[in-house]
């Protein structure tokens, strides 16, 4: 079942017609639907029903509280990635024992305000970083609860900017030197070793790399139960693609299937931490065409939503389905559909063909739903979009659109200075 379909040519939103939301609320905009986000928490949750585990949803894929609130509702932990990920998510609902924290750059601020919140791990990714949190927890008077981030040193066929699992990546620790810094982790006094953290990628469309990955992280897992070091978690990172174009990815049961043989007879609680494969394909983007235009080999469709609002086409040259909001029986054109920022890289789609549209109409930027709002900007002084959930029949405002004044909300004319 699709929760955004077609009822007479007119695009909906689970039960409410798309454009209903936008006369009420305007474009550029996000809709989610609640639907499609219950139905693939469920998938994973069905998924790995045999052994124990926690799904830590990966806040930056779509950090909107609403959506948040949903998952601390379902008994769902985060993955986070800074201190105000971790606001968030507290402010959400979700549990701190169920929160678990990324990223190779974590500050003394971010840090303390961790420790203080008792979250679940540190996942740490240096040996500094590991000194750092001892003397943070030792002037708190805390225990740190961590695992190390293991690079796997696995090739997971994605985009360059999206593989985290490589030798060359900035992420881990390389395996090689994973035992040496576990003996080191266990000789603090203020760390308390409890896991393994492995992330090699994101938009990984088949199951080998996770395969590979995993059975590297299993070997670790096997040495580090001898050298009497307690692995209570295994963390396997997120990572799953979703279709975008003509993917085929592997669902969350293909994903258990092909990785829970190689958990057999291990001790531990798996941890999970998808974040586009629960949102991708749960929200899309409304934007209006606001002019036509054609020059000598090219037709444009210039939109409302530029690279602000939506930056995976021109960071990773991602594609996104774009569908009219209402369509029609019509002559078809290419075209490219770009923003109205001043970049010649302020493109939604090239060489696009779909109906010939014009201008006051609709178009809908498909599996928008992650690595959408959370990446967008105020670039070229543009508030960004409101952001609405559906719910079968019912909808709800879950961002308000910025106004003018919020872009200079924070700035200062420093009338002593000038
Ligand atoms: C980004 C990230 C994820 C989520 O990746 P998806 O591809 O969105 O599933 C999970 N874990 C870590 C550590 C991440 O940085």
């Amino acid at each position: 079942m699709h929760f955004f379909a077609y009822k007479n040519g007119e695009l909906y939103a689970e039960d409410v017609p798309v454009i209903e939301i936008i006369k009420e609320f305007g474009t550029p905009l996000y809709i989610y639907s609640y639907g499609t986000i219950i139905r693939h928490i469920r998938a994973y949750e069905e998924a790995f029903c045999e052994v124990p585990h926690i799904i830590c949803y990966a806040v930056k894929a779509n950090s909107n509280l609403a959506l948040l609130n949903i998952f601390a509702q379902l008994g769902l932990g985060a993955d986070i990635v800074s201190g105000g990920e971790l606001f968030r998510a507290l402010k959400a609902g979700i549990k701190n024992y169920r929160i678990v924290f990324a990223g190779v750059g974590k500050s003394d601020e971010e840090i303390e305000y961790a420790l203080k919140n008792d979250i679940l791990m540190f996942n740490v990714e240096s040996e500094e970083e590991l000194y750092k949190i001892n003397d943070m927890a030792k002037k708190l008077k805390k225990k740190a609860q961590v695992a190390l981030r293991v690079n796997p040193d696995i090739d997971p066929k994605t985009h360059k900017y999206i593989a985290t699992g490589l030798k060359t990546s900035k992420f881990g620790i390389p395996i090689e030197k994973a035992i040496e810094y576990y003996k080191i982790a266990k000789s603090l006094d203020y760390i308390e070793v409890i896991g393994i953290h492995k992330h090699i990628g994101s938009q990984i469309t088949d199951t080998k790399a996770y395969e590979e990955a995993l059975s590297k992280i299993i070997n670790l897992y096997d040495k580090l139960i001898k050298f009497d070091l307690k692995i209570d978690y295994l963390d396997i990172g997120g990572g799953l693609g979703i279709t975008y174009k003509d993917e085929s990815p592997p669902l969350p049961k293909d994903l258990a299937n092909c990785l829970l043989p190689l958990l057999k007879n291990k001790k531990g609680k798996l941890i999970l931490e998808p974040g586009r494969s629960i949102v991708g394909n749960a929200g899309i983007l409304l934007t209006k065409i606001l002019y036509t235009k054609k020059t000598e080999n090219k037709n444009f469709f210039i939109v409302d939503a530029g690279m602000n609002d939506l930056i995976r086409p021109t960071l990773y040259g991602s594609y996104h389905e774009i569908q009219p909001v209402i369509s029609k029986d019509r002559d078809r054109i290419v075209v490219d559909i770009v923003g109205p920022i001043c970049e010649s890289g302020d493109f939604l789609a090239k060489d696009r063909e779909i109906e010939k549209l014009s201008p006051g109409e609709y178009l809908a930027v498909m599996s928008a739903g992650a690595y959408g709002f959370s990446m967008s900007s105020n670039y070229n002084s543009r508030p960004r979009a409101a952001e609405v959930l559906v719910k079968g029949d019912k909808y709800a405002l879950i961002r308000k659109r910025e106004t003018y004044k919020d872009l200079i909300r924070n700035e200062i004319i420093p009338e002593d200075l000038l």
